[in-house]
């Protein structure tokens, strides 16, 4: 009998965060909040929601509309490790992605368009820390925040939108329920 490589992969990359995260055991999350307007996104809305025009995420807007919220904090939704902190081209721009271990599962948070970044890959953060500002994926949107909470924790960065959701649920309804 053999195990498909991917699949041992995939079992090992589980492993390195299970260590990790045994070593660091004050990182592992205890619950979740928004990630604007701190502790429940007082001051913005969700502009589009999950699922709406196959949207992947949620986008956190400024009530003030336009560009009013640009430079605004994004904070981290849960403790966690920061496992990517960089720009990417097209429509992504500065993108953070933070690997949460919450109630023995793994959950992955991605916050796009960022105008900054205050975090490096590889740190250990809490809940509420300041990890980027609100952005406009340089001048391609309106300033906003999107914001993915994916289950599978080992996907490409993906498209943002797709009318497959698998590996993708809901943020705010995972965020009220946690
Ligand atoms: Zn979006």
């Amino acid at each position: 009998m053999s195990i498909p490589d991917a699949t041992l992969l995939i079992q090992n990359r589980y492993a390195v965060y299970d260590s990790l995260f045994a070593k660091h055991p004050d990182f592992i999350a205890p619950n979740f909040d928004f990630p604007v307007g701190k502790p429940n996104a007082t001051g913005y809305y969700n502009a589009q929601k999950f699922t709406e025009n196959n949207h992947l995420g949620d986008d956190w807007n400024g009530i003030g509309g336009g560009n009013s919220d640009l430079g605004d904090a994004v904070y981290s939704i849960a403790n966690g490790y920061v496992s990517f902190a960089q720009h990417i081209k097209g429509g992504w721009g500065n993108v953070i992605r933070i690997v949460h271990r919450y109630e023995g599962n793994y959950y992955e948070s991605v916050y796009a368009h960022c105008q900054t970044i205050k975090v490096k890959e590889g740190d250990l953060i809490k809940k509420g820390t300041l990890i980027g500002t609100i952005g406009t994926a340089n001048g391609i949107y309106l300033a906003h925040l999107h914001l993915e909470i994916r289950d599978n924790i080992f996907m490409d960065i993906g498209g943002g939108y797709a009318e497959d959701t698998k590996g993708y649920i809901d943020p705010t309804k995972f965020i009220q329920r946690n």
